[in-house]
């Protein structure tokens, strides 16, 4: 067996998984949440046990890495984490390499998401694909010619901060009305708890029996299923947003597929008619695209750390 060892390094939570090069199932899977308030080395100290678990007494051949922030991925240096604080300049692929004694590939979670959705995927047979992941962030990874274009500091595909209404609200990068400020589940939590007022928005209330702390994204998408009309009015606006951001990035780069991830895309049918009618008044009736559900739910990115490190293999 040629076993390859795959790492996620998400802002919330640290997953490994192992697999047999070629094969579509994993041997073994180790996943737990970070502490809160966690920093880079704890994160990475508690990345090493799980990989010592996992692996027992085995040796990957490669190792592929999914890290959840900004990534030059051609000297495999993370830039920064947003959410997790130590990660400044880390090169994470040199210390994995240095430690296991063999080759790493590392990029941001989205590239890899992307890449996983393209190999094995909702993208598997086309040639472009923009992945976008809708969860506590909105990124989005875009596949070119049947390889990740992550632009010149890979920085390339960050659709979450595409401005699409400048008169919006606030976004945590400063601009305004950003399709992440618009669309990501704290972001509509957050416009749900300042929204309650008067007799509106009862179902969402009464979901979290008053405590408007415990509002989440999925709390408002549970509420419109119940037919609250305020929640309805969010989901919508969020499912605009970011039927808008995709219009634009159709009409700017014309890939085949939009395969859209995370937790948000559960939000219901409505949420996705809308995306789907919103990006298409908002392309040119020229530019063809599909917007359909990624293939491999939770586990895109660590698939899209298999294929890096398959590819790894095969130089
Ligand atoms: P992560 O950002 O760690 O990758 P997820 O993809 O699970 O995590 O995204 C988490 C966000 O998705 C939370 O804000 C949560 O409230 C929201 N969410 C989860 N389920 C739903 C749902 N059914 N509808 C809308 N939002 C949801
Ligand atoms: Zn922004």
């Amino acid at each position: 067996m040629t076993f390859i060892l795959a790492l996620d390094f998400g802002g919330t939570k640290l997953a490994a998984a192992l697999s047999n090069a070629g094969s579509r199932e994993w041997l073994g899977y180790k996943r737990c949440l970070s502490p809160a308030n966690t920093n880079a080395s704890t994160d990475f100290k508690i990345m090493r046990s799980l990989i010592k678990s996992l692996l027992q007494d085995r040796k990957p051949a490669a190792i592929g890495v999914s890290f959840g922030g900004p990534v030059n991925a051609t000297t495999g240096t993370v830039r920064l984490s947003h959410h997790v604080c130590g990660w400044e300049n880390i090169p994470l692929q040199h210390l994995l390499e240095q430690e296991y004694s063999v080759p790493a590939s590392i990029d941001n979670d989205a590239n890899v998401a992307a890449f996983g959705e393209w190999r094995y995927g909702a993208g598997n047979g086309h040639n472009s694909l923009f992945y976008i992941t809708v969860s506590t962030g909105v990124g989005g990874g875009w596949i070119l010619n049947a390889k990740p274009w992550r632009g010149e500091e890979g920085m390339a595909g960050e659709i979450g901060h595409m401005v699409v209404d400048p008169a919006g609200p606030i976004c945590l990068c400063g601009k305004r009305g950003c399709v992440e400020r618009l669309a990501s589940g704290p972001y509509l939590a957050q416009d749900a708890r300042e929204e309650l007022q008067g007799c509106r928005g009862e179902k969402i209330r009464n979901l979290v029996g008053g405590n408007l702390e415990l509002i989440t994204g999925k709390v408002v998408s549970e509420a419109a299923a119940q037919g609250d009309q305020l929640a309805r009015e969010l989901l919508e606006r969020s499912a605009w947003a970011l039927g808008v951001g995709i219009g634009n990035v159709a009409n700017l780069i014309n890939p085949q597929r939009f395969v859209l991830g995370g937790s948000v895309t559960k939000a219901g049918e409505r949420w996705w008619q809308v995306i789907r009618e919103t990006a298409r008044k908002t392309a040119l009736p020229e530019v063809n695209f599909e917007i359909v559900s990624a293939a491999l739910g939770d586990d895109a990115p660590l698939w899209g750390a298999v294929a890096l490190a398959e590819d790894l293999l095969q130089r």
